[in-house]
């Protein structure tokens, strides 16, 4: 990856952020944070590495009574400002790396919308797609075990992520409950309804990314009846995002999975199409629209792009062909740093993944206060408190920009890396 433009680091973040990735990309906007705050080179370091990462192997017995050992992560990036919080993810190719720069991810991301908590990610390098449900159980229950010692509602609570869901979510906190000997709702978000779930948290994330891009249109002048949006990834984030800005008068004319995309100039109609993808399993043959590839889906003449599928999705090799005047980063990560630069250069806007995507994490908190204080809110009231807080945030986001004359990647990234310092310098260095 190119680190044109980019100021040293730290010593010793410099080193780390040398290899390419998710990690070195995470490293590297942290570093232009840390240039712009003068934060000093141990405060940088330290945010610069996880404060906790276990590896753990996980036995898993195949239906056919085989046993195969997958590998799985834990990692902490920082519990400064409150618990560890964030995802678990099943993906074949989950790494390290990859875990540890989502964990701090979230660490900025929970730092922007002020909710107090810290950065975690897990993950599993397993493909779910290929796993019967019985072995996802006993692998999530295992996987658990192993990783038992670091969670608790207040030490660290997961949440779904690519390829779990609220499913999986219920088998953690029955395991954990087992382990503890009562029932522990707080150990995780996203759980369902009936075991202290919160109302609205499913499509929290996709209504932040789509609020977002309503306001930023409105911010241009731009009506949002008629501007037209491509999405790429139709799965918990992607095919919500696509309902909310189509009932906002948007026209959705392009839509992608694994498999390829889907383009229609006069709009595809959400809800058909997932019904399509739930008796297909893809999208590229919705008999509403025509076949189109993934790298086209990325080029389409739209006025705002959404990448919501895996990171490095939005590379130096492709960037130059995204024509969308607004990135809206409903995935994490999904916009290398060398990309970013040419979408800067040539004037679009991209909302970055920790305002966009935040509205998640955001309601994983609701889910979370309700659980500790025994509370049920209605969607409603979820819903009001979120879109303050993600609103909240924008603006501070927007007007920081505004400020300073930078992006919102630089401003909102600053935002928190301050957030996360400052909670350092006040707690001191224990001894
Ligand atoms: N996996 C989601 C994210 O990346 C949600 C995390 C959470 O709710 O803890 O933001």
């Amino acid at each position: 990856m190119s680190t044109a433009g980019v100021e040293p680091m730290a010593a010793g973040a410099t080193a780390l952020a040398a290899a390419d990735g998710p990690l070195a990309a995470a490293r590297h906007q942290l570093a232009t944070a840390a240039r712009e705050l003068g934060l000093s080179d141990g405060l940088h370091e330290l945010l610069a590495t996880p404060r906790r990462s276990l590896t753990v192997s996980v036995p898993v017995r195949r239906d056919d009574g085989e046993v195969e050992v997958v590998e799985g992560y834990r990692v902490q990036h920082n519990y400064s400002r409150g618990p560890a919080k964030g995802g678990i993810r099943f993906h074949p190719d989950v790494d390290l790396d990859e875990v540890s720069a989502m964990a701090m991810l979230m660490t900025w991301k929970s730092a922007l919308t002020n909710i107090p908590y810290g950065g975690a990610k897990g993950g599993v390098a397993i493909d779910p797609r290929t796993t019967s449900p019985p072995e996802l159980e006993r692998l999530t229950r295992r996987y658990v075990n192993e990783v038992l010692p670091l969670l608790g509602p207040e030490k660290d609570i997961p949440a779904p992520d690519v390829g779990t869901d609220e499913q999986t979510m219920a088998w953690i906190l029955d395991t954990f409950s087992v382990n503890a000997g009562f029932s522990v709702p707080g150990v995780v978000t996203g759980k369902p309804v009936s075991l202290g779930g919160s109302a609205g948290r499913a499509g929290a994330t996709s209504r932040g990314v789509a609020d977002c891009a309503l306001w930023w249109l409105e911010r241009q002048g731009i009506a949002p009846r008629g501007a037209t949006v491509a999405i790429q990834g139709f799965g918990k984030v992607g095919a919500h995002a696509a309902r909310y800005l189509h009932d906002a008068g948007l026209r959705v004319v392009a839509v992608s999975d694994v498999h390829g995309g889907t383009f229609c100039a006069a709009g595809l109609d959400p809800t058909l199409l997932l019904d399509h993808l739930k008796e297909a399993g893809r999208v590229n043959d919705f008999p509403g629209g025509e076949p189109i590839t993934n790298a086209a889906l990325l080029a389409a003449e739209v006025d705002v792009l959404i990448p919501a599928a895996l990171s490095g999705a939005i590379t130096a090799e492709n960037a130059d062909a995204v024509r969308a005047g607004l990135i809206v980063e409903g995935a994490n990560g999904p916009t290398t740093p060398a990309a970013d630069a040419i979408l800067r250069d040539r004037g679009a806007t991209v909302i970055p993944d920790i305002l966009a995507n935040a509205g998640g994490v955001v309601v994983s908190y609701f889910e979370w206060v309700q659980n500790m204080q025994s509370l049920s809110w209605s969607a409603e009231e979820v819903f009001r408190r979120l879109r303050i807080t993600m609103r909240k945030s924008f603006s501070e986001v927007v007007d920081r920009a505004g400020d300073r004359d930078v992006d919102m990647r630089h401003a909102a990234m600053a935002i928190a890396v301050e957030r996360v310092a400052d909670a350092h310098r006040s707690r001191g260095l224990y001894p």
